[in-house]
């Protein structure tokens, strides 16, 4: 099944990779002072304390490229056949860092360095707003900030923030900066919370190997259930990784929220406007990053619909030139690929 990988169009579409991560110097040194003197999370202790001292062959291949926004970066997308990247912030962002002026000062700079590397490859790199919701009304400056004068094309938020999530009250000005402005807001996952957390990190089960993904899925459905896409009907929200698995569980998901709301078991689970079916086709949308997989985005495509699922490749976390041809050779239908591969992003995030 080996093909050439080009850019340009070659196969009928653009191939547009929509969840591409660059970090900055100044935010692993943070990372690795907190974990330093202990008032890291058990997450970032766990995540960052691997990648960021590690002498092994992936960890040192990760940091290298994480910090490229050039021609080493432009190289591996020319290899693999990528026109273009959405870039954003790795995780966790700044949403671990306890001194919040210390992780605007270090977001500022980093989003700025984002809309530099955009305006020096104009038909390559597109970014998005990172943000820091320990505050909310800041971060809504920052958002219309990055939509009105750095040219980004959505809002970028790595899941919780120190054990909080966007449907709690405090977080309002964020949706609504993100509703206002018309972008995507992506929900990026980072590994569970301390309360969260527990025995995954023993088991080896708390990053994205699993606690990501069900960490994200959690934050996905507290948005669904509390309500938020009733109160922003417009409002889209993507995620990586097959839709954190939604698509998979949505059935059961939908039946016994249905069931929690007739019984009135929670006072937090109240009657929503439609069902999650509903929600899941008009409010959010999926990317395929570290989930090639034709069984899982035929699902996606099959349960969201086929102008809500992108391609990603998830660079430099998930680097594999078969994993292109595995988008390549999917068995799906010639203008579902290009939808996959190309338009909805162009259609999402506006480009
Ligand atoms: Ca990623």
């Amino acid at each position: 099944m080996t093909h050439e990988l080009k850019t340009g169009g070659d196969r009928g579409y653009l191939r547009i990779a929509s969840e591409e991560a660059f970090a900055t110097r100044e935010q692993i040194d943070v990372y690795l002072r907190m974990v330093k003197d202990g008032t890291a999370d058990k997450a970032t202790t766990s995540l960052w304390g691997f990648y960021a001292t590690s002498t092994s062959e992936r960890a040192q291949l990760i940091m290298d490229r994480l910090m490229d926004l050039g021609e080493r970066r432009i190289a591996d997308m020319d290899a693999t056949g990528i026109d273009k990247a959405i870039l954003s912030l790795t995780s966790p962002g700044v949403q671990p860092m306890l001194d919040v002026a210390e992780a605007k000062g270090i977001l500022t700079r980093a989003n700025d360095t984002l809309k530099d590397a955009c305006e020096r490859y104009p038909t390559r790199f597109y970014g998005m707003t990172s943000i820091a919701p320990q505050d909310a009304e800041w971060s809504a400056q920052e958002i219309r900030r990055g939509a009105e004068e750095l040219g980004f094309k959505g809002v970028m938020v790595n899941s919780h923030t120190q054990g909080m999530y966007l449907d709690e009250p405090q977080f309002d000005p964020i949706l609504k900066a993100i509703a206002d402005a018309g972008q995507v807001l992506y929900i990026h996952p980072q590994s569970p919370p301390d309360v969260m957390i527990g025995r995954m990190i023993d088991a080896g089960l708390d990053g994205a190997v699993f606690g990501f993904g069900v960490e994200t899925a959690f934050h996905l459905l507290r948005m669904l259930t509390a309500g938020v896409f009733d109160r922003y009907p417009t409002l889209q929200v993507m995620a990586g990784h097959g839709c954190e698995a939604l698509p998979y569980w949505l059935y059961r998901t939908n039946y016994m929220h249905l069931a929690g709301v007739r019984s009135q078991r929670y006072p937090a689970i109240q009657p929503l406007q439609h069902d999650l079916f509903h929600y899941m086709r008009n409010n959010i949308l999926g990317t395929t990053s570290g989930l090639p997989f034709e069984p899982a985005i035929k699902l996606m495509i099959d349960v969201m619909g086929e102008d809500r699922v992108l391609y990603a490749m998830d660079y430099p976390y998930e680097y594999v030139a078969d994993e292109v041809r595995t988008h390549d050779n999917l068995d799906i239908t010639a203008e579902q690929k290009k939808k996959l591969m190309q338009t909805n992003a162009e259609r999402w995030f506006k480009l």
